[in-house]
């Protein structure tokens, strides 16, 4: 059994955050390769390394003052190799990193150490082998990942290695040049590593209990979803639950290795499972509920709409034109509906419209702002007559107006659309019919 585990942030925030991820390492031998983050933030009001960074190196791009900052960053990293009373000094890697930000080696360098260092306090700690990702994890010349590359340099360095720490967030260029991924990118080297060496498991370590089933701040402590799969997630994610960075699934998914989001304040706990597929049954109907504010929709009506080939692409080209992506499309036999970002679209909004009275000429374009989508997922949906049923009846008896509703043909997913100002009371709604009254 080889198992990857990525630990987050706040999981290596602290000598005592160290400890507990130790202890959970040694536990299990088959958990071979760990990919740390950078130190996050030990209280709510602390700063990331990463963020200081990021910071630090402005200033010194900027040719004010940095070192200060930097010492600052020292100490965090002091701070927890002392608590853990290791025999290691980082003095040599901070006069190099001094050096390189002096001969400005870019923000990307900068952000990346957070996690380089990190990993060199985690591998003497767990007298594990230190991998630099600089030689491992490669991308293009345009920013993109190497994949094949990345791929084949990963098995080739760890075939050897039986346990290795592995920075997460950078790679390099062919050149040598350091490069991040975006935000929260060590969860992509974590997929990437567990590819390479073809894991059984892939554990993300953070501080939640697992993915749940309805955002926090709405649902007043959320039941955690137990298998979630890799589509149903992508469906949940779009619409912006977040736990996983998105380029995460990919690699994994490709090799169908689960992923298990784990939670290193509470070991004890299972987490959730993130599956290509499975028998289990969901524990309610609807996996998780998700949803986003600000869309704006485009109501287009023109009597015999419906016998106008090529209406559709044409309103669509429109939109293709003025580089703007829709969401969804309702329609009806003389009506149309387009539903966009707002902040997209706000901009352009006439341009569309005159676009749209050229190419179709409708009776009547109608615009309405402000709404919000809620995304109801769940493979449990399927096999269960009358979800939707449930659905809108729980959303009448709590006064919200439908606007839309989209189904998607793989019947994974309901989506409606409602008023920006209901989003909470709708999403409130419906985890209590298909969650609290079945507990
Ligand atoms: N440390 C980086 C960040 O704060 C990457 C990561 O944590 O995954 O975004």
């Amino acid at each position: 059994m080889k198992k990857v585990v990525k630990f987050g942030g706040s999981s290596l925030a602290s000598a005592d955050q160290f400890r507990k991820v130790g202890k959970i390492i040694r536990e299990d031998e088959s958990r071979r390769y760990v990919v740390p983050s950078a130190p996050g933030k030990r209280f709510s009001s602390d700063t990331k390394v990463t963020d200081m960074l990021y910071q630090c190196y402005e200033a010194a791009a900027g040719e004010k003052a940095y070192k200060p900052m930097l010492e600052k960053i020292q100490a965090r990293y002091d701070e927890i190799i002392q608590g853990l009373g290791l025999n290691l000094s980082l003095k040599d890697e901070f006069d190099k990193i001094s050096e390189m930000f002096t001969n400005k080696a870019g923000s990307e360098y900068a952000a990346s150490r957070g996690e380089y260092l990190n990993g060199i306090v985690m591998a003497n700690y767990l007298g594990f082998e230190f991998v630099d990702a600089a030689t491992v994890i490669f991308f293009n010349e345009d920013g993109s990942l190497n994949g094949e590359k990345t791929n084949e340099m990963l098995r080739e360095r760890l075939k050897a290695t039986e346990y290795a720490v592995i920075p997460g967030f950078y790679g390099a260029l062919e050149d040598g040049t350091v490069k991040t991924f975006s935000r929260g990118g060590s969860d992509i080297t974590g997929s990437l590593v567990a590819k390479a060496i073809t894991a059984d498991l892939y554990e993300n370590w953070t501080d939640v209990p697992g993915f749940l089933v309805a955002d926090p701040r709405i649902i007043n402590n959320p039941e955690v979803i137990e298998t979630i799969t890799y589509r149903e997630l992508r469906e949940l994610s779009y619409m912006g639950a977040s736990v996983l960075h998105e380029d995460a699934i990919f690699p994994v998914r490709k090799e169908g290795i689960p992923i298990n989001i784990r939670n290193t304040n509470a070991p004890e706990q299972k987490g959730t499972m993130i599956v290509e597929s499975t028998c289990r049954s969901p524990k309610f109907t609807i996996t998780g509920i998700a949803g986003k504010k600000g869309f704006a929709s485009i109501n287009i009506d023109k009597a015999m709409m419906n016998s106008e080939i090529g209406f559709g692409r044409k309103v669509l080209g429109v939109f293709e034109d003025n580089g703007i992506s829709f969401e969804h499309m309702p329609s009806g036999i003389d009506t149309m509906t387009i539903f966009v970002h707002q902040a997209e679209f706000v901009d352009k909004e006439q341009q569309v419209i005159a676009g749209i009275h050229r190419a179709v000429q409708p009776d009547v374009v109608e615009l309405e702002s402000d709404l919000a989508l809620v995304a109801v997922v769940g493979r449990g949906m399927r096999a269960t007559r009358g979800t939707a049923g449930r659905i809108f009846s729980a959303l009448a008896h709590a006064r919200v107006n439908v606007k839309m509703i989209d189904q998607g043909s793989s019947e994974l997913n309901i989506i409606v659309g409602v008023k920006n100002a209901d989003f909470e009371t709708a999403i409130r709604a419906i985890y209590d019919i298909f969650v609290t009254a079945q507990l």
